[in-house]
């Protein structure tokens, strides 16, 4: 008759003796005294004994090392006089051959009435593997421990402060630099510790930020002034990194506080005398414009056309000067929160068609305007006018080569983005996330521009008080694309 596959399965999942010999443990029943009585094929085949050479022949005890039998004598039977079962027993069994393999043992002992062990039942887990991955574990920590030991001896000698955090931002280390600046003498530090040496000032902006960094997993970088152990506050400029593991998940954060005291202090006396130095030149300026205009109606009425040249010169320096001492006043403004702005509702369009006169008279460079129609915010129009005056200024000064200029305006998701595009040799990428910071040029090869790395700064500014955003995309060779967004009205 033919065997049918499916009497086969059933056989192997409920007959009590597959079950028994061939289960995925080893089964071992022994006396009191210690002699094997049964032993399943499983545990057989482990040790290399065939069955008739362990059944009423071998003891418990010659089945397992020394350390076991140790372990057996003094914990296992003593154990199992007292409680039914003895579970999770760990030591090594010995093969036929004298090797050995690392078990776990459970067991239920029998007693009659009299309450005298008759036998035991046991079961033993094959556990190679598991210690196998507990060693791999352990050395995998103690490797990790090693190159953090090798991390910290490092990052005590150098003379930055450092600093590291878990995955979720909570700083886990600081360096001998941070603890003897703050003067937390035993090393010992906490969040609420190092808050608490932030000046105030900053506290909310640094935490905000971090928070921020954390959530989206990117770079941070501010500047902070954090508290001496000497009672005064220094800047620094703190930067973190996340580092990210290889399945592209942040791991921790490692991060620097460096002492920029010196240039905070540099940047404020340079404020300070642009401030003083602005305001003394702009009434002496004002007052010669007006001469020049005087003169230059005398001139022309008398038609000398080399005066006039000349004339035509002075009044390009002047009003190049001008606008210099503009932006330079404005830059003490902004400074000073004193930046006015005069709001109100105006249509795209028609600020688009006006704007950049000086470049459409001069006629060298072509204005593309692209916009969509219909489009109004509410602005300063003086001051958003300044912002695409710049951009289109920097374009001429920077792309000098490319002689058309694209100007566009759209709506995009509630906001009103302005941009102009040109075909320059774009800016390098690591230089990009600085355009907008104060008194920051680019060194452009084989090229000298003057200027005061102030245009764009005022810019942002001037969008940032709008309730906008402001950036620029760029590639080498390419070009760049400047833009600004607004809200719409
Ligand atoms: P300034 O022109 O006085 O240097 P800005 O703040 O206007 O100051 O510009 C900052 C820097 O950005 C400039 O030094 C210049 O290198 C770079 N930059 C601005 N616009 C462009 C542009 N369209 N193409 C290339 N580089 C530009």
């Amino acid at each position: 008759m033919e065997r049918n596959p499916k009497d086969d399965f059933l056989k192997a999942i409920t007959d009590p003796g597959i079950l028994y010999e061939n289960a995925p443990c080893g089964y071992l029943s022994f006396t009191a005294n210690g002699k094997i009585v049964k032993i399943n094929q499983t545990l057989l085949s482990w040790l290399g004994y065939k069955q008739s050479e362990v059944i009423d022949k071998l003891y418990y005890t010659d089945l397992i090392s020394r350390g076991g039998r140790i372990y057996y004598e003094m914990f296992y039977m003593p154990l199992l006089q007292m409680q039914p079962n003895v579970n999770e027993i760990n030591f090594d069994f010995q093969r036929i051959d004298g090797s050995k393999f690392p078990a776990l043992i459970n067991s239920t002992a029998f007693k009659d009435s009299n309450g005298s062990m008759v036998a035991i039942n046991a079961t033993v887990y094959d556990i190679t593997d598991r210690k196998k991955y507990e060693r791999e574990l352990l050395e995998a920590k103690k490797q990790a421990d090693a190159e953090r030991n090798k991390f910290e001896l490092l990052s005590d000698l150098i003379p930055e402060m450092v600093f590291t955090a878990d995955a979720s931002g909570e700083i886990n280390y600081i360096n001998k630099r941070f603890t003897s600046f703050f003067g937390l003498p035993d090393g010992s530090f906490s969040a609420i510790v190092i808050l608490s040496k932030i000046h105030h000032r900053d506290r909310f902006k640094l935490f905000r930020n971090w928070k921020r960094a954390v959530a989206i997993g990117e770079e941070v970088q501010i500047e902070v002034r954090l508290h001496n152990q000497d009672g005064s506050y220094k800047w620094h400029l703190v930067r973190a990194l996340p580092i990210k593991g290889m399945d592209g998940k942040i791991e921790k954060w490692m991060g620097s506080c460096t002492d920029i005291n010196r240039h905070v202090a540099a940047i404020q006396h340079l404020d300070e005398f642009i401030s003083v130095a602005s305001h003394e030149l702009k009434t002496p300026i004002t007052s010669l414009r007006a001469s020049l205009q005087l003169m230059d109606r005398l001139i022309t009425q008398q038609g000398e056309p080399r005066l006039m040249m000349l004339m035509a010169q002075s009044k390009k320096s002047i009003e190049k000067m001008n606008s210099l001492v503009d932006d330079l006043l404005n830059t003490g403004n902004i400074k000073e929160g004193q930046l006015v702005l005069n709001i109100r509702q105006f249509d795209v369009s028609e600020w688009l068609d006006n704007t950049c006169s000086h470049v459409r008279l001069a006629g060298k460079y072509q204005l593309h305007i692209k916009c969509q129609r219909g489009l109004t915010v509410y602005g300063d129009e003086h001051r958003i006018d300044q912002v695409i005056v710049n951009f289109v200024n920097n374009a001429i000064k920077y792309a000098p080569l490319s002689s058309d200029i694209f100007i566009s305006a759209y709506r995009d998701n509630g906001q009103i983005i302005v941009a102009v595009k040109d075909n320059g040799p774009g800016i390098a990428p690591d230089k990009v996330p600085y355009v907008f910071d104060r008194y920051f040029r680019v060194s452009h090869s084989g090229a000298e521009y003057s200027g005061l790395g102030l245009g764009l700064y005022i810019c942002a500014e001037i969008i940032k008080r709008h309730g906008g955003r402001i950036g620029v995309e760029s590639i080498i060779g390419e070009g760049s694309t400047f833009w600004f967004s607004l809200p719409e009205s």
